[in-house]
């Protein structure tokens, strides 16, 4: 699905915090992969190992936007994203997301993933996406660029390791992307996701407050942000997820939002 699949850096309503230093969006060469946004669905094959980007080779398994996929060119599709864990009461949020029949994208931290195996290989059965969120959240605009791949490579490879595919999204620790990070990712061959809505769901732990913001800002192709490490976004998630699909929401993973065209290097803030 590519309506609307837009480049935003600079231009997206909803601003990285401050201290983000994503500005010029960087010119995507030849590196763009069909095959990219597949490996995250559950039936896409595994392409190269942890490293370097995976050639465009068509081997990464169906495009994002296949038959079984929701089309969010007819749909009105949102992206649901969840930060920072597994933590244990994870699993109770995908038999959540199982008995809503919605998917949602999860940017896990490498040392909890590897804490909680089962959780993350079970949130890729279930047909969510998978994302890398670095292995031990760090400020990156503090570390060297060598620190923020190994960050990214030992996530990469853990997560490899328990889903068969290496992940194709990074979310940046607090959003924070500098030159540094486009440029890891673009090489890497990974696409970086911000977002479009954020409730502030970890300065803010309020479930109500939290459901009301979300269900407010949300719209077409939005890119939801959210943390289910918070108890009290935890408990709002019931309310939200009903709450978008009474507003007519298809609930899909960020790779099905963004289609098979995403670029490495890029940030998306909403499909
Ligand atoms: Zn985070």
């Amino acid at each position: 699905m590519l309506m609307g699949l837009a480049l935003l850096a600079g231009t997206a309503q909803q601003a990285p915090p401050p201290s983000a230093l994503a500005s010029a969006p960087a010119v995507a060469p030849g590196r763009i992969q069909a095959s990219g946004l597949a490996v995250l669905l559950p039936s896409g094959a595994a392409t190269s190992s942890d490293g370097a980007a995976t050639p465009s080779d068509g081997s990464g398994g169906p495009p994002a936007s296949g038959p079984e996929s929701p089309d969010c060119s007819k749909l009105k599709c949102v992206a649901l994203t969840m930060d920072d864990g597994p933590v244990p009461q994870t699993a109770k949020l995908l038999k959540l997301l199982r008995k809503e029949h919605a998917h949602a994208t999860f940017f896990v931290v490498g040392m909890n993933a590897k804490r909680h195996p089962a959780i993350v290989r079970q949130m890729v059965a279930d047909g969510n996406a998978v994302g890398n969120h670095s292995w031990d959240h760090p400020q990156f605009w503090k570390v060297s660029k060598k620190k923020i791949r190994q960050e990214l490579a030992r996530t990469d490879k853990l997560l490899k390791k328990l889903t068969g595919s290496r992940p194709v999204l990074v979310r940046a620790p607090f959003g924070e992307v500098d030159a540094r990070v486009r440029a890891i990712t673009k090489s890497r061959g990974q696409v970086l996701v911000q977002w479009s809505v954020d409730p502030v769901d970890w300065r803010d732990r309020n479930p109500k407050l939290v459901t009301k913001r979300i269900l407010k800002q949300a719209r077409r192709n939005s890119i939801i942000l959210s943390h289910d490490i918070r108890p009290t976004t935890r408990k709002a998630y019931a309310g939200i997820i009903r709450g978008l699909k009474a507003r007519g929401f298809t609930l899909v993973t960020v790779p099905e939002l963004l289609g098979v065209h995403a670029k490495p290097g890029h940030l998306y803030f909403h499909g």
